[in-house]
């Protein structure tokens, strides 16, 4: 094979970069009788492979992916991520610290998913990504769905018709955003009872596709749902003894949450976090936080706070966040520091002891 003829590679940057490194020492090897010429060449040669990092940065342990697997968005990443560790990259298709509800990926942004050999989805919200992720594949896909079994609640499709018909005008593209719904609730993961449904779905389903694996993930599976027992424990407890059993929410995100642990949600934003409550319903929203004395009035990292600062100033309350953990700007964080920060802020405003 001529050097310059390199296979068509699937995997990371640095395995690409290790597997010509091989093929660049072989190279060498059967250049026994070089002239200046191709000596001169050669040395150049050297100096690629060395920026390319196969030499001054040997490939770091724990990084060998052998494949790539895609999610639509951060809390199915997070999951399997601890559930495959180092044996694949896990891409997720909405990025990083982006509020995913209204994400339109363009054709480009799919094309570095190309090597994906399997695909974690809920579908539900998002299905209308799922199908255009699909389609944009040249090869079949392994399709996992996380939902699986788990009893969906409703969504609160009458509040965001309201909305709709305030913005019709500003916001026309929304309305057809909004007929792509399923008219149930997409937020699941919020209930570490869910997520460990979740996990076993996603378990089950990469198993059964990557059998080679499958002792790897059954362990690391059987820590996960150990782990999120033991957050579901903390919730049950930190939760149990509360003068207060209602919070205001930023979008309606937290039913699932409020439905385990026995608290209520009023909520700023419907399903989707851009639909902007009218003056009507701010004013109804304050009236409310009056009547439970609320002292916190939660926002969101990712959707704009203005309301929320709206309703605290005008009812004399300090705001707090609380994540709908749709998606992170912070590497540090995982699902499991993001619900402890909930749960210790859940705590403040249920004023739990
Ligand atoms: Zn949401």
């Amino acid at each position: 094979m001529p050097f310059y003829s390199l296979p068509v590679w699937v995997g990371s940057h640095k395995q690409f970069s290790n597997s010509l490194c091989e093929k660049s020492q072989i190279f060498f090897k059967m250049q026994a009788g070089l002239n200046k010429m191709k000596w001169f060449v050669a040395i150049g040669l050297i100096a690629v492979i060395v920026a390319m990092g196969c030499i001054s940065n040997p490939q770091p342990t724990g990084q060998n992916h052998s494949m790539a697997i895609a999610t639509t968005f951060f809390p199915l990443q997070d999951l399997t991520k601890k559930i495959v560790g180092d044996t694949a990259e896990v891409f997720s298709i909405v990025p990083s610290g982006i509020e995913p509800h209204d994400y339109e990926p363009s054709p480009q942004e799919f094309v570095s998913f190309q090597n994906a050999r399997a695909f974690i989805t809920m579908g539900l919200e998002f299905e209308h990504l799922e199908g255009e992720f699909i389609e944009s594949r040249s090869a079949p896909i392994t399709v996992i769905h996380a939902e699986k079994g788990i009893v969906l609640l409703d969504g609160d499709e009458e509040h965001e018709h309201e909305h709709e018909e305030e913005h019709m005008e500003e916001h026309a593209h929304e309305e057809e955003h909004e007929e792509e719904h399923t008219g149930k609730d997409p937020h699941i993961w919020l209930s570490p009872k869910n997520m460990q449904v979740m996990a076993q779905n996603i378990s089950a389903g990469l198993m059964n596709a990557f059998p080679d694996n499958a002792t790897l993930y059954e362990q690391n599976t059987q820590q996960l749902i150990a782990n999120l027992m033991q957050l579901d424990q903390e919730y049950a407890q930190g939760l149990s003894q509360c003068n207060k059993d209602i919070v205001l929410v930023s979008h309606n995100a937290f039913s699932y949450l409020a439905n385990d642990y026995g608290f209520q949600t009023i909520h700023i934003s419907g399903l989707e976090p851009e639909s902007e409550p009218t003056p009507d319903q701010i004013r109804e929203l304050v009236d409310a936080a009056k009547e439970h004395d609320l002292k916190y009035i939660f926002y969101e990292e990712l959707v704009d706070p203005r309301v929320s600062n709206a309703i605290a100033q005008e009812v004399g309350a300090q705001t707090l966040e609380l994540n709908p953990a749709e998606g992170s700007s912070n590497p540090d964080e995982d699902y499991f520091s993001i619900m402890r920060e909930n749960l210790n802020h859940l705590k403040l405003a249920l004023e739990c002891s």
